[in-house]
């Protein structure tokens, strides 16, 4: 008798989050059954016959800071017509956070070849994406003139690998560490993933930001990522945005953005080519590392998984035009060398298949009817709703998106708008769309760009500090299920309270 009232109150108390969990699965086996029919899913054993053998790096090892930077510098001199290196700020204990681009545009943007990053390593002491980006660069470069499936890829896509956001954190952590904490902050001792800005700044106040949250957020604005994915260690999943929900007192919510859709495939596109991160568990085949939630398909809303304020991915999908998703790869956080050819063998097709997924979006240019000029910082917005894409400084534009119809949207300052219907399907997966906007006869000459109106500056201030940012609108607009999921806990703790 005496345990009844806690194991009511236990009830009580996980019974949102169990509802909240049968929601998202059942949105993402609706949404994976339709992917595979419409032939968006690859297996791993397809994705391998269509990309052919790769060249393996002779050893996988893991690099402290020193080795990786000799390591990339090493690849540049051997493909300097392939590579590019380049600093995004310092950690706080002063070393470098080191870019290598990969591409056959590698040194700067090149008009219609879209911008892809990886970023491993924030937490100091998950080490395997750091070791395994290092590998899939390695990969990328050696294998361009014998296999044409890569030699595409690294043609068509800037290719930015981040090996470490946390490199001070690294130099702490220790080699054979399963599931510690030592080394996964920064020198200051701060979370990384938990300080980014938060999208609800009053209810979850972000703390000072870190120079490399900083240098993140800076180069992320510089450049205009259309997908990018942040390697984690601790088990093997695919999460995707929100990782945060505007309460506190639950361990977990389902928080979808209002582009679900989009993520549930990238995400799974992932899981589903990795050799079992898309299977029912047990996700760690040591019994202590197994999770307590078992993602049905290898994938998960983070908030569902739980909740996460001041995390990067929310960041990306909020303040900038990239999709991001966060990828638990292995988990063992800091494994033996001996290790990582098997945690390769589970990863490398699914590293490259993502990247490729950077191609399935709608792009182009939004240009001056009159004088055939790109027009940057216009609006391009699918259905009115979910992420707005800000276009750069040629007016150029990516959008990532599923197969569907729908009505493109764009807008710019002193330009009538213009809504477009497009068709995405299997035989048009990354249709080329240009936008001639007319310019109003009334609106005086526009002045010249500064800082301040630059897109990244727009949208970050917006989305940051007032509720009618356009993807806030937007998403109070549309995301029915983050509403209807937070009445119906509302209403069940009323009742059972
Ligand atoms: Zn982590």
């Amino acid at each position: 008798m005496m345990h009844l009232p806690t194991n009511l109150f236990v009830f009580l108390w996980i019974l949102p989050c169990c509802l909240a969990g049968e929601e998202s699965v059942q949105v993402e086996e609706e949404l994976i059954s339709q992917f595979e029919e419409q032939g968006e899913i690859s297996t791993l054993e397809q994705l391998k016959a269509k990309i052919g053998p790769i060249k393996e790096p002779p050893r996988l090892r893991h690099y402290n800071y020193s080795h990786l930077t000799s390591h990339i510098f090493h690849l540049n001199t051997k493909f300097p017509n392939l590579t590019h290196v380049y600093s995004i700020g310092q950690s706080v204990e002063g070393r470098q956070l080191w870019v290598l681009v990969v591409s056959k545009h590698a040194a700067k943007h090149h008009k219609l070849i879209p911008e892809f990053k990886y970023v491993g390593n924030m937490h100091g002491n998950e080490a395997v994406g750091r070791s395994l980006l290092v590998a899939l660069a390695w990969s990328l470069l050696h294998s361009y003139n014998s296999n044409l499936w890569i030699r595409r890829l690294v043609d068509t896509t800037r290719i930015h690998i981040l090996f470490s956001m946390n490199p001070d954190g690294y130099e702490k952590s220790r080699e054979g560490d399963h599931s510690s904490v030592i080394g996964r902050y920064n020198a200051n001792e701060k979370d990384l993933n938990r300080n980014f800005p938060s999208r609800f700044p009053n209810y979850f106040p972000s703390g000072e930001l870190q120079p490399e949250t900083m240098a993140v957020m800076n180069w992320s604005r510089q450049v205009s990522f259309v997908l990018s994915a942040n390697l984690h260690g601790g088990t093997t999943l695919v999460n995707y945005p929100f990782d945060d929900y505007p309460t506190r007192g639950r361990d977990s919510r389902y928080s979808p953005t209002p582009d679900n859709e989009l993520f549930v495939r990238l995400a799974y596109s992932y899981a589903r080519a990795h050799t079992r991160m898309w299977k029912k568990g047990p996700r760690c085949i040591n019994d202590d590392l197994n999770m307590v939630i078992d993602p049905q398909h290898g994938i998960i809303n983070g908030a569902d998984w739980y909740i996460v304020p001041g995390g990067m991915q929310d960041w990306n999908y909020l303040a900038t035009n990239c999709f991001e998703i966060t990828i638990e790869i292995n988990c063992y956080k800091y494994p033996y060398e001996k290790d990582l050819p098997f945690l390769w063998n589970e990863n490398k097709y699914a590293l490259l298949h993502f990247i490729d997924q950077t191609h399935n979006a709608v792009h182009g240019f939004v240009v001056d009817s009159e004088t055939g000029e790109g027009i940057p910082n216009a609006t391009v917005s699918i259905d009115n709703k979910a992420k707005i894409i800000v276009t750069d400084a040629h007016g150029e534009y990516w959008r990532l998106i599923n197969q569907g119809e729908y009505e493109l949207t764009v807008d710019a300052n002193h330009y009538q708008p213009v809504t477009k219907r497009i068709h995405v399907h299997s035989t048009n997966r990354s249709p080329h769309v240009d936008i001639y906007l007319h310019r109003l006869s009334t609106t005086p000459t526009p002045r010249p760009r500064s800082r301040v109106d630059s897109p990244r500056e727009f949208i970050v201030a917006r989305s940051f500090s007032s509720t009618t940012s356009p993807v806030s609108s937007a998403q109070d607009l549309n995301s029915v299920n983050v509403i209807c999921s937070f009445l119906i806990s509302i209403l069940i703790s009323r009742i059972f309270s």
